[in-house]
């Protein structure tokens, strides 16, 4: 169980937050049309929320964006994240993952675009997202916690049209240490379980320890099976970090403006950052007390 004690009594406005119908015809609308420019749709979104109803009642999940660069446990701490405020986590990864394996209309599509090497286009993410947020509609779930959406402004400014982001959490780990656990990551080639063999030990100039992660190392059965992801070398790391600082950067402006950014460098591994995550997003994790208590 989640007690959130800052965000509860602080509804976003209903202005924007039209009725699901609404959104999904946006996400819709945007990514089955020819819009030919930004202008064109822009227009689009403007003439749709102007049809937002006010009136909506304001009770729903906290909707919340994670960024922060590959390699950084993004995905791990929004998907604790979403099990402890019960939302969907809800990552773009994943989403192309399982169009890819599965006989989806987009399947083929994708298929050729990931074999090409090209970045999936924002209109197929839109898709994805879309069918996605039915899926959770559908189940009863509101609210959400996106992973690796919005990356790029144009994403950020079709998002802002269609819905209110209440806050976005930017995580943020050293260089130095992001490489060293980029580079420490094994995958078992059996079963798929994720690893890493690095164990990061950043001490200050006095010797003082700075910056600690442990390995996660692996169970006997799969230490001998463990395999490095071909694109898991210094070159290739740094240079997926050098994009991901250009292209982040305007996304991290925009919510930055906006007030909604909140930067969270981590102090080392999930026990060092968990608590101090939550300490910053002023939750308490009633479950993880409770059982450190018993
Ligand atoms: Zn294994």
């Amino acid at each position: 169980m989640a007690v959130l004690n800052r965000f509860a009594g602080a509804r976003a406005p209903a202005n924007f937050y039209s009725s699901m119908f609404n959104y999904y015809a946006l996400w819709k609308a945007f990514s089955s049309s020819s819009l030919s420019s930004e202008v064109d749709l822009k227009s689009t979104l403007l003439s749709r929320s102007s049809s937002s109803r006010p009136d909506l009642p304001m009770d729903r999940n906290v909707q919340w964006v994670f960024l922060g660069c590959p390699g950084v446990g993004k995905g791990t701490y929004a998907s604790r994240l979403s099990s402890l405020l019960g939302v969907p986590h809800i990552a773009t990864g994943d989403l192309v993952r399982e169009e890819l394996s599965s006989s989806g209309p987009l399947a083929s599509q994708l298929a050729e675009i990931v074999s090409q090497g090209k970045l999936v286009s924002d209109e197929i993410i839109f898709d994805l997202l879309s069918k996605r947020l039915r899926a959770s509609e559908a189940k009863g779930e509101s609210g959400f916690i996106l992973d690796g959406f919005p990356r790029t402004i144009r994403q950020a400014e079709i998002l802002e049209g269609v819905t209110d982001i209440d806050l976005v959490v930017n995580l943020k780990l050293r260089e130095e240490a992001l490489l060293a656990k980029c580079l420490g990551r094994r995958i078992c080639s059996e079963c798929g379980g994720n690893y890493n063999i690095t164990c990061i030990d950043i001490k200050d100039k006095e010797g003082r320890p700075e910056l600690y992660m442990a390995p996660l190392l692996p169970p006997p059965n799969c230490a001998s099976k463990l395999i490095t992801r071909s694109d898991d070398t210094e070159a290739v790391v740094k240079e997926r970090l050098r994009i991901y600082k250009e292209t982040s950067q305007p996304v991290e402006d925009f919510y930055r403006k906006r007030g909604k950014l909140l930067e969270f460098d981590l102090p080392g591994g999930i026990p060092e950052s968990w608590p101090k995550l939550l300490q910053a997003l002023n939750l308490e994790d009633l479950n993880h007390k409770q059982s450190a208590a018993a």
